[in-house]
């Protein structure tokens, strides 16, 4: 592989595929692969080993299209079990790896392999889950994908949990617990908080700029 390192044409390339649950970010990521593999390039999807809500060795979407997947317990097996014959690296649920999975991309990447990856950018509160904000910064490609909001019907960039008392950031579930919302809808703070820690930082910067 490093045989074709720096030829043109031969470069790898990173591209996120992100957005909230229910948004057909693992049907997309099954689309490029199988775009690939139609054109004959050797594909391995790997997906983390927690996320077994419908099959252990398979990427399955909502939507139940399906790709083989090899379960990791971390970012570091991926950069093991990758052959050197393989074109393209699919990875599911990308938010659930930790924060190597950047290191482990860019060498992929730099090896010539097209890396694809989907993942929730955002977790139940509207903060960067896990690895995603790296991620992003360091892709080539980013396509953030909307669902639609289960109270208004507008597009949806939020994960709502159904079950605020449970405030644990990875809790793998389904409609039973997640709900996609829209900006209005997802409320995670109440106005009123919101308004408080946009104040208080609008005081710290001016403070900020003062001491300048
Ligand atoms: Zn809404």
């Amino acid at each position: 592989m490093t045989l074709f390192a720096g030829m043109p044409g031969s470069s790898g390339s990173i591209e996120v595929v992100c957005g909230p649950m229910f948004s057909g970010k693992t049907e997309e990521l099954i689309r490029r692969v199988k775009r690939a593999q139609i054109a004959r390039q050797k594909v391995q999807i790997f997906k983390p080993a927690i996320d077994n809500r419908y099959h252990d060795t398979e990427v399955v979407s909502h939507s139940s299209l399906s790709i083989e997947a090899t379960p990791v317990n971390s970012s570091i097996e991926i950069l093991q079990k990758v052959y050197d014959s393989t074109r393209v690296v699919g990875i599911d649920e990308v938010q659930f790896f930790d924060e190597s999975i950047s290191i482990v991309v860019e060498k992929l990447a730099r090896r010539g392999i097209r890396v694809i990856m989907a993942g929730l950018d955002q977790d139940y509160m509207g903060k960067s889950f896990g690895p995603m904000a790296n991620l992003l910064a360091i892709a080539d490609n980013v396509t953030k994908i909307q669902a639609i909001c289960t109270v208004c019907g507008a597009p949806a960039s939020k994960t709502f949990r159904k079950d605020p008392k449970n405030t644990n950031q990875v809790l793998v579930g389904e409609t039973d617990l997640y709900e996609a919302r829209c900006r209005a809808h997802a409320d995670f703070f109440g106005e009123d908080q919101d308004q408080l820690a946009f104040f208080v930082n609008l005081n710290e910067s001016r403070s900020k700029t003062q001491n300048l």
